[in-house]
Parts: C-alpha cells; structure tokens; sequence
C-alpha cells in the first residue's frame, strides 16, 4: 500500500520520530518496484519533486500547523529529514541497473572459444596440387558433376559401345530413357569433360588444372569410393610436345614430394590421349629401396616406385570436337594428365583406409589441424 504523509495532532519529539521512522520506511519499501527508467522518474519525482511531492507535504502537513513553542524543533527535524530521505531515495536508484548498463558488455568476462575449422586434408592436397601448376601459370576451370554423356564420354573420344566405358562404372540419372544417348545425364566419372567445356569457351593456347569431384559405381572400401576427387591438368598450344609433358610433370613431382623423387613413365591406353602413359614416381616414403628398415615398404609394393597418375598428348580426335574454336589438329598440340587427389592424400598422410577421409569423425579430422 502506498505511503502518504499523515496529519499530525502530536508535535512532541517521540511522535515525530515515529512519523519520521514510518516515512523513511516506506521508501525501502516503494523502491522495490522500480523496474526501469519510467520507474525511476516516477519514484524521484513522487518522494522529491517541489511540486507536490512528499517532501513538499511534510513540509505542509508537519512544519506548518506545527505550534508556535514545537516550530523550532519540528523545522530542524523536517530540515533534517529532507536530507535523509534525498540521500536515501538517491542510494535506492542507485541500486537499480540503468538500461544502458544492462546492454552493455562486460569485458571483464572470459571469452567464449569458437574453435576454428581446418582444410579437409583432401581440399588441402587438392590446394597443394593445384598450387604448383598454378605457379607454373596454369589456371584452374570447374564444371558440373552431373554430366551429359556427350561430355563424360563422346567428345572424350570414347564412342557409344566402346570398350573404354566399361572401365568406368558410371552413375547414370533414373528415368531418361526417351533421351538421346548423348544427352542422358550422369555423375562424370572423371574431371575431362572440363577440358572440353573449356576449349569450347577459350580459344588456345589455355594452361588449366581442374579439380573436382568425381562419381563411380564403387562400394566403399579402404582403397575405394563411390565419390572420390581428382585434378587433370591440360595444355594446348603450338609445338607442344611429350618433352613438355615430362618436364612439367616431373618438376611438378619435385615439387610436391620433395626434389629427390625421381619420375617414370610407362606406356598406357587412354581414349582421349595418345601416346598415353603411366606416370610412377620413386617411392617417397622408402626413398625408392622398397624396405623400411628390414620391414617391406606396403605403399610402394616394395617395388620402389607408386603409380601416381595418367598422362598423355591430346588425341588429335578430341581436338576435332573444338576444331571451331582454334584447335585445329594439324596446327596445335596438347597434353593432358590426371591424378587421384585421395589416393595423394592417403600416401602424404600415411593412410591405409580410404574411408576415413569420409566418415567426418572428428578425432579423426582433428589430427589435421
Ligand atoms: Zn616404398
């Protein structure tokens, strides 16, 4: 119930100090409901304001009617109490948060730690690979992971029915069956649609490397993946010939796995190149002796060498599907390589379970901070 300052019949010390002990009370008691600005306001001006206020009728309610013989008495005491309650209302608000403290912050507190995230070691061999071409003046080119057939295998050189396809377990999209051939969508089994796509937009001489995900109808194990990543690389220009290829590959070698590595290559069959190769380089982890210690070395096969990627020149026959374009085959020549990003990793990392990469254990991925 609120406070209101009472009449007073009795002017004698005792009933003063009563009336003053009441008062006083009441404004502990009012306070409590101070919630915020508004409040604040509403309690000074009610106990102070001049107009009014509680003070104020103190002043006419107890000073005034006071008898002649109390007036001395009561004025000192009114006197007194006006400063009494000022600095009780006073210490009251004070009490109270204002609302430009509650939204500020206290930097005194600890700091919350939001642990920052790490490259993937797939995205980061994929960086590391692509930053060495990149240093050779390579750009890199991206595409669609859902291909047509034409790009994925057609303009690859790998007819309808060719036996190359087989190799390649492709993904295709349900329900195209009244789709042509080549236009029937699947998951690219392999980055090289990309090369295509690009020397449709980009007249030669292009220097590109292009990573990506790739799609093959493989159950998972520790050395394979239904998705799994890759880098090709491609270079057409005049005069480019298979020396190019091996010097920039090789250097390309050094460069990712150390100047000591020494490169391979052996024949091999790509529909899209030719000659094609097998690039091996020697083994980085046994230095090429086959052994650890007296132990075989398992990622090289003790042989000393690991496959690393597949290389060649550009069949002229791919250059017959952008011919429009500047890729004349009798005026240009090209090479082209591809690698297997996580297998990369793998060997970097001395992984021997593929699937690892991919399950998003934390633990795991952690250790790659
Ligand atoms: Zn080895």
């Amino acid at each position: 119930m609120a406070y209101t300052v009472p009449k007073l019949k009795d002017f004698s010390p005792a009933a003063l100090d009563k009336a003053v002990e009441k008062l006083l009370a009441a404004i502990g008691d009012e306070s409590d409901a101070v919630r915020n600005d508004a409040d604040k306001k509403a309690f000074r001006d009610r106990w102070l304001a001049r107009k009014d206020g509680i003070l104020t009728q103190v002043n006419d309610l107890w000073l005034k009617p006071a008898p002649k013989e109390a007036k001395r008495e009561v004025g000192q005491r009114v006197n007194k109490l006006k400063a009494e309650v000022e600095a009780k209302v006073e210490a009251a608000l004070a009490q109270k948060p204002s609302a430009a403290a509650e939204s500020a912050i206290d930097i005194s507190l600890p700091g919350i730690r939001r642990p920052i995230g790490a490259e993937h070691p797939i995205i980061r061999t994929q960086n590391d690979i692509v930053g060495v071409f990149k240093n050779l003046g390579y750009s890199v080119a991206e595409g669609p992971v859902i291909e047509t057939d034409y790009y994925n295998f057609e303009a690859l050189n790998f007819p309808p029915n060719h036996p190359a396809r087989d190799t390649q377990d492709t993904l295709f999209l349900a329900n195209q069956e009244s789709k042509s051939r080549r236009e029937q969508l699947l998951l690219r089994t392999h980055t090289s649609p990309v090369q295509i796509r690009t020397m449709e937009k980009m007249k030669p001489p292009i220097r590109i490397v292009i990573p990506g995900k790739v799609h093959r109808n493989d159950p998972p194990d520790a050395s394979h993946s239904p998705m799994f990543h890759q880098i090709e690389g491609l270079a057409v220009d005049t005069n480019i010939t298979f020396g190019d290829l091996k010097g920039t590959l090789d250097h390309a070698m050094k460069a990712l796995f150390g100047s000591d590595v020494k490169t391979s290559f052996r024949p091999s069959f790509f529909p899209f190149t030719e000659p094609s190769a097998e690039m091996f380089v020697s083994c980085f982890i046994c230095g090429g002796s086959g052994k650890r210690g007296s132990d075989p070395c398992r990622p090289c096969k003790q042989t000393g060498w690991i496959e690393i990627l597949g290389c060649g020149m550009v069949d002229p026959s791919v250059f017959e599907f952008v011919k429009g374009n500047g890729y004349e085959p009798e005026k240009i020549s090209g090479f082209a390589f591809g690698m297997g990003v996580d297998r990369i990793a793998m060997l970097k990392y001395g992984l021997d379970d593929l699937q690892l990469f991919f399950q998003g254990d934390v633990r795991f991925l952690e250790q790659f901070g």
